[in-house]
């Protein structure tokens, strides 16, 4: 067969060629000409009747559509050369070298193979070198925009090779043998739907379709019999929807409101839009939910959806939880720091409460673990019925994910008919999925017709609500939908359809050093428990098929079988904060399911008495009562106390809203970038520093009546203003609530610095001879990160709002400040030195 494949090849190159001498061809010469090959010749090629493909013989059919196929991947791995956005992401093993394991070798071959240059190789060796350039890229700018002159970058790879190229046989050839496993998933059974019905009818009768449901009476007797009950059912089954509904048509909203909590802001909200409907309810009546700084429940709600960070809040202001009948602790697997917590407060007030039904709902089957927890609790598991999910893995590790996982669902699209499945795509977070976004966009707008519509579908927290329903639409006949979705996807949203999921094995993860106080953000690999989710969302209507780019090899020796809980990887000042005013004073003995390491409870401790929120003894003062009113953090709601003193707490309110918007203020359009630089100028006038500069662009869009043309004019985001406004709101009526007036000090700069340095006084840092500065308490170097207005200025001593560990250690939101302030501020945290 080799041999006449051979033959066929060299004779139709020859023919190519127009040559009547035989020659030998180089493989590659051949395949170079015949990709020169226009579309008719190679219609003319079948008029040959050799339907020959790759040494086959077909039929003419077969043949057209494989000749066809194949000329669609050579198009998307032309797309696939074309580009280089190396910029836009970073190399996973990016990370080696953090982790301590250097394998300096395996880089240079991974780079030397991307750009086939020992020089470019050796340069883009250097670990950060990409990270670098994207933090560049990143500075300052908001907003992705792609303008196709910015992506056509010259040419960098001589070569590209699909990442499954076993699956493209699989596809095309039918059947040949790929690296698998099998997953088993549960699976709901399709609607029998009749044109007939109504919506609301229909969504009623999908309503019984749910594995849950048949088990609806069974588990309503559990929750009547036990006070305390474990829930465990694959993600989708209907734990979170169907379950606070079961309960309200058992009566048990007559004494009291029944709490669902949800590790995630998006979470919460799609639920109980999807809850409100289903019980054709206005959402934030009857059904409603409540996140930070957005309460949408009335005096009517019954069922309240809230992240679990909400609960805890509640917590302060309703020891006993007194107005619920129902609490239930939902995806309790995720570990979250507010879910560990909220399971020790239940736990107790359980004890005096034993009306009070609690669930704790887990889409993992170790529910062992938690039903110990709570004194054995009985544990219900809901069966479902189960797909077959093929498992396929690349055959070595891939260096760019972002590329491989867009390369995957082109290739999955172009060879698998539109309407069989939906592709969900992992990724790590808003601006990879928006680089991902705008590249799927370019590459099958240049296919054009040639392949099916394909429908790119982001979901990530920080997307604007109206497009967050966007996922759950069904996808149109003769389209696919691609969700390109971050961990949420993993098990707090189900998506129906979904039939290939592709899986680069990452995700962005906390992680904070007690010693240094310093929080990161990393993109991690991910544990064997999350690639089995991920993979398993691929399987529930019907067999599925996930693809992981990272090898059966990394699987099983690389990954962890499960996820650090986050109490063990995150700063604690603020749930100790919240812990003090309820009243839990021995923290070392609290009822912890994993206890944090100590290190960092007292850590925690160290900083909450430093910011007088503590006294010696570990309790609560005054300052610590009123700061633990604001939901924010410690420091932040210690700078908004102390601007009583100051008497600016109208400024502290604002400048705390605005950080907490995080950095999407400024917008920076990539093809007005000069302009928007200048505008953005404008604020940081006279140095201010980034705080003030925050605050003058609130004040300014207040001074416009909160102007829409303003915020366009001076390239700021319209949403997120709103955002910071309403924040704000909020942030005044606390302040009433602990009884500081609201009083505005806008020409005495130096009172506003002192306030922010009230809070913010443990962040302090000084620069040095070289440029770099080194923080004061525990000495580290840190940089002022470029996006700063002082990042060219490099005043002596400054304080920042975070330090974060990207390629280097950047201070981020930082304001000048005079060392003697130190002294006067915080007199029992730094001395003078004589
Ligand atoms: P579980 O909590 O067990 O993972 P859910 O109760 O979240 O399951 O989901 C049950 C069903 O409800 C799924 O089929 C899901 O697709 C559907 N669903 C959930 N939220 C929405 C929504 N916002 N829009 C449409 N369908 C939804
Ligand atoms: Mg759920």
């Amino acid at each position: 067969k080799v041999e006449q494949e051979a033959i066929w090849r060299r004779s139709k190159a020859l023919e190519n060629d127009g040559l009547d001498t035989l020659r030998e061809v180089s493989r590659q010469e051949y395949l170079k000409k015949r990709e020169q090959k226009k579309l008719d010749e190679l219609k003319d090629d079948i008029e040959d009747e050799q339907y020959l493909f790759q040494g086959e013989k077909l039929t003419e059919t077969e043949y057209r559509e494989q000749r066809y196929k194949k000329e669609i991947y050579e198009l998307v791995k032309k797309r696939a050369v074309e580009y280089d956005y190396t910029n836009e992401y970073r190399m996973p093993d990016a990370y080696d070298d953090v982790e301590g394991g250097v394998n300096q070798e395996k880089r240079f071959d991974v780079a030397f193979q991307r750009y086939r240059d020992p020089v470019a190789a050796e340069e883009k060796m250097n670990p950060f070198a990409e990270q670098e350039a994207w933090e560049e890229h990143q500075i300052g700018k908001a907003t992705l925009k792609f303008g196709s002159k910015d992506i056509k970058k010259p040419k960098k790879y001589d070569d590209y090779e699909f990442v499954f190229e076993d699956f493209i046989k699989v596809a095309v050839m039918d059947g040949v043998n790929v690296e698998q496993e099998e997953l088993l998933c549960s699976v709901h059974t399709p609607t029998a739907s009749s044109s007939a019905k109504t919506a609301f009818e229909k969504i009623q009768s999908d309503r019984k379709t749910l594995p849950v449901y048949p088990y609806r009476e069974e588990l309503l007797r559990a929750i009547n019999d036990h006070q305390i009950l474990v829930i465990v059912g694959e993600t989708g089954s209907g734990k979170t929807t169907q379950i606070p509904q079961y309960l309200h048509e058992a009566g048990y909203t007559s004494r009291g409101k029944i709490a669902c909590t949800q590790p995630r802001r998006v979470a919460a909200m799609s639920v109980a839009a999807r809850v409100s409907q289903e019980m054709g309810v206005k959402l934030g009546h009857e059904v409603g939910y409540s996140i930070r700084f957005e309460d949408c429940t009335s005096e009517k709600t019954i069922l309240k959806y809230m992240t679990d960070g909400m609960l805890l809040r509640e917590f302060l202001g309703e020891p006993d939880l007194a107005s619920y009948s129902v609490v239930m602790v939902d995806e309790a697997h995720e570990r979250t720091l507010s879910t560990d917590i909220l399971f020790g407060l239940v736990k107790d007030i359980a004890r005096f409460r034993p009306d009070l039904k609690l669930l704790i709902s887990s889409a993992t089957l170790d529910a062992e673990k938690f039903s110990d927890y709570f004194d054995s609790a009985p544990i219900f598991k809901i069966p479902g019925r189960r797909f077959p999910v093929e498992i396929h893995y690349t055959k070595a590790p891939e260096a760019d994910y972002l590329d491989a996982a867009i390369v995957t669902a082109l290739q999955i699209h172009v060879t698998q008919p539109p309407g069989d499945g939906d592709i969900l795509i992992f990724l790590t977070g808003q601006e990879e999925i928006e680089t991902a976004k705008e590249i799927l966009k370019h590459r099958t707008s240049e296919l054009g017709t040639k392949i099916a519509e394909l429908i790119i579908c982001p979901i990530y927290a920080n997307l604007p609500t109206e497009l967050q329903s966007k996922i759950f639409e069904p996808t149109p006949e003769g389209a696919r939908k691609v969700i390109l979705a971050t961990n949420i996807a993993e098990t707090s949203l189900t998506i129906d359809g979904i039939k290939y999921v592709i899986d680069p094995g990452f995700v962005k993860m906390k992680s904070y050093n007690p010693r240094t106080g310093m929080e990161s953000l990393l993109v991690t690999p991910i544990s064997k428990a999350s690639a089995n989710q991920r993979a398993g969302r691929s399987g529930r209507t019907g067999p599925g098929k996930c693809f992981r780019l990272y090898t059966a090899y990394n699987y099983y020796n690389d990954l962890d079988d499960n996820t650090v809980p986050e109490i063990q990887r995150t700063n604690l000042a603020n749930v100790v904060l919240s812990l003090k005013s309820l009243g839990i004073n021995d923290l070392l003995n609290f009822d912890f399911m994993d206890p944090p390491p100590s290190e960092a409870l007292l850590k925690a401790l160290e900083l909450l008495y430093a910011l007088s929120a503590l006294n010696k003894h570990g309790e609560l003062t005054k300052v610590g009562r009123r700061m633990a009113e604001f939901p924010l953090d410690p420091m932040l709601s210690k700078m908004i106390v102390a601007s009583e003193k100051y008497q600016c707490s109208d400024e502290a309110i604002s400048i705390a809203a605005m950080l907490s918007i995080g950095n999407s203020i400024f917008y920076r359009p990539k093809d007005k970038q000069v302009h928007a630089d200048n505008a953005h100028l404008n604020f940081h006038m006279g140095n201010v520093g980034d705080h003030m500069a925050l605050l003058k662009v609130y004040n300014s869009w207040k001074d416009t009546n909160f102007s829409t043309q303003w915020c366009y004019e001076n390239y700021i985001q319209v949403r997120s203003m709103k955002r910071a406004r309403d924040i704000r709101d909020q942030l005044e009526g606390l302040l009433e609530r602990v009884e500081i007036e609201i009083t505005t000090n806008p020409n005495d700069l130096d009172a506003i610095k002192k306030a922010i340095t009230s809070g913010f006084f443990p962040h302090s840092a000084k620069l040095q001879k070289n440029g770099s500065y080194r923080t004061v308490k525990h000495p580290q170097t840190a940089h002022i990160h470029p996006s700063s207005g002082l990042a060219q200025v490099l005043p002596r001593w400054v304080v920042y709002h975070g330090l974060v560990l990207t390629t280097k250690e950047y201070m981020h939101q930082v304001t000048q400040l005079k060392p003697e302030w130190l002294v006067e501020i915080a007199p029992h945290y730094y001395h003078l030195k004589d």
